[in-house]
């Protein structure tokens, strides 16, 4: 098992836990806005990390350029270097990471890192399909719509600046249905695993952005 060096990483730290599309990052977004909480994103730590070309990142770029995933060494060599920069009473949202259950361990392997809680946002599959399969972006200026809940008022035609509105091949039913396999099987793992260590809260994600912001206030307090 991988573990964190002996440096001291002091920090509190809720895990995010939710599917693809279960709304996670946005609230992570909103509660980050005015300062009282960190959003570390795997996927912008990652990100900047091949911007600034550092080791890791190069490192973990090679991978990426093949459409592999990021081993977990990697991943977690990335977020004790991020957490190490901050301030120890800083209070941090994990947003994809720890994604396995190798990941969750590593992460409480030091005393010191303070995992305070994992909450899982709970969303029935069929609700996550028609979000992402109904997910349509802009070609030219990437300007996002849903078909549904926030379609161009000309079909087919952005809003901002007319270019053409398509769907990802990422969204499409086939591939969305994978991804959520994929995910359940790995997420039931650090369900588990925090449900064990009496970290686990569940927060129904099918409602709207609003009422899921009021809940999570209320199980950070
Ligand atoms: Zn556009």
């Amino acid at each position: 098992m991988q573990s964190f060096v002996d440096e001291e990483v002091s920090v509190n730290i809720t895990v995010f836990l939710g599917a693809p599309g279960s709304g996670k990052g946005t609230q992570a977004k909103i509660l980050s806005s005015d300062g009282k909480y960190i959003h570390l994103s795997t996927g912008d730590i990652l990100r900047n990390a091949i911007k600034t070309q550092t080791p890791l990142g190069k490192e973990a770029k090679v991978f990426m350029d093949k459409g592999e995933l990021v081993p977990d060494a990697t991943v977690i060599s990335l977020i004790e270097d991020t957490l190490k920069t901050l301030s120890p009473d800083a209070q941090i949202i994990l947003d994809g990471f720890p994604r396995t259950v190798p990941q969750a361990e590593a992460l409480d392997a030091k005393g010191t890192t303070k995992v305070k809680s994992a909450i899982f946002f709970d969303i029935p599959n069929s609700a996550l399909i028609e979000r992402l399969t109904g997910r349509r972006v802009c070609r030219n200026c990437g300007q996002p719509y849903h078909v549904k809940h926030m379609p161009p008022k000309k079909a087919g035609v952005c809003d901002v600046c007319s270019g053409e509105v398509y769907q990802r091949s990422d969204d499409t039913e086939e591939v969305v249905v994978r991804r959520l396999e994929v995910f359940g099987s790995q997420n039931q793992g650090l369900l588990d695993y925090y449900s064990r260590l009496n970290k686990l809260w569940n927060l129904s994600a099918d409602r709207s952005p609003q009422e899921i912001q009021k809940s999570l206030i209320e199980v950070l307090k």
